[in-house]
């Protein structure tokens, strides 16, 4: 396993993962689990499928991650805190430090990596030991490596290792009597599901993971020249690089328009217009209704989040790219960033 880690349970979807590794963490009713407020809405979506909820703290300007020591106040403060989604936005590696010292240590730490398959951390493989209590991969098609849908957990712990397993697979155990008395016993102890992946997945994946590390080095370089070639420009914000003895997996490339909403906007609409392909990572969890609606949450309370997504364009970024696309990327946008009209005022 390329993370180095001891147990890898692959489930159905990055999705069913992070449920899967919800329910190992024994999270449920009358908890809550601390997540980032801008990440993909599954990081926190699955605190509520066990019953818990899930609270939201607002991002670090600068990393773009969670707010480790916001998130580690709330912690210290608030006994229903049990532990938390930290994700490793855009590929950066999270940093663990502050939630883990928190509480004495007793939360219960899942790491979203599904950005930063293949990166490291203090020279330790994302996912590997030194890591959360479980790390969680997607290997959808749109991450570094795909199995067509999937999602892996790794984990250093046999009894987190062990819940994982059952909760694939129905709540299903083969260890043990039930009184039925022959050799088809096998016992359910715990709810589970059918999250199992298929053979054709798991062929689909050993072949991607020869070429991992290849890809992984193209989009390091790709969003090198992306920096390369944008520097010094004040109208953009270039995100955070990895400290050293990191690296980044560079699943996306999101700028900030320093500008704001309206020139973001004026930028988005012209660069579809020149056919780039552009996305928004992410409109901010508390922004939905479902999560307005149902915990009341404001803006106001998350003005880094706020602040970073009012100028949030992730750029193109994949392994195929070549030098004029990127020359070419560059040049659009710095022609619709001419053409977008005033800054909003601040
Ligand atoms: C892709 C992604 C997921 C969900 O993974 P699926 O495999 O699509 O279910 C969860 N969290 C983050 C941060 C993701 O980018």
């Amino acid at each position: 396993m390329i993370t180095g880690a001891k147990h890898a349970i692959a489930f159905s979807s990055g999705t069913a993962a992070l449920h899967g590794a919800a329910a190992a963490a024994s999270f449920g009713p009358g908890d809550q689990v601390l997540v980032p407020a801008v990440t993909f809405v599954a990081s926190a979506n699955c605190a509520l499928y066990v019953g818990a909820e899930p609270r939201l703290v607002d991002i670090d300007p600068v990393t773009r991650n969670i707010d480790g020591e916001r998130a580690a106040a709330i912690a210290e403060e608030d006994p229903r805190v049990k532990g938390a989604v930290a994700v490793s936005f855009a590929g950066l590696p999270v940093d663990l430090t502050p939630l883990r010292e928190a509480r004495g240590g007793e939360l219960i730490l899942i790491e979203d990596a599904s950005h930063a398959l293949g990166g490291t951390r203090n020279g330790q493989k994302v996912g590997g030991p030194g890591g959360a209590d479980m790390t969680v991969f997607s290997l959808h098609p749109v991450k570094a490596m795909t199995t067509g849908e999937g999602g892996i957990v790794t984990t250093e712990d046999d009894a987190l290792a062990d819940r994982l397993r059952t909760f694939r697979t129905h709540g299903v155990v083969r260890d043990a009597a039930t009184g039925a008395g022959g050799p088809w016993e096998y016992d359910m102890r715990s709810l589970g599901y059918n999250y199992r992946v298929t053979d054709f997945q798991a062929a689909l994946g050993l072949s991607q993971l020869t070429r991992l590390d290849g890809w992984i080095e193209s989009r390091d370089a790709i969003a090198e020249r992306y920096r390369e070639l944008l520097d010094g420009d004040t109208r953009i914000e270039l995100p955070p690089r990895a400290e050293p003895g990191s690296l980044h997996g560079n699943h996306i490339f999101a700028i900030r328009i320093t500008g704001g909403a309206t020139v973001r906007l004026a930028v988005f609409e012209a660069l579809q217009e020149a056919g780039i392909g552009l996305q928004v990572h992410y409109i901010p969890i508390y922004r939905f209704s479902y999560y307005r609606e149902r915990f009341g949450l404001t803006p106001e309370e998350f003005p880094e989040s706020e602040r970073y997504y009012s100028g949030a364009l992730t750029l193109p970024l994949f392994p195929a790219l070549t030098e004029p696309d990127i020359e070419r990327v560059v040049r659009e946008l710095d022609l619709a960033l001419a053409g977008a009209g005033e800054p909003d005022p601040r």
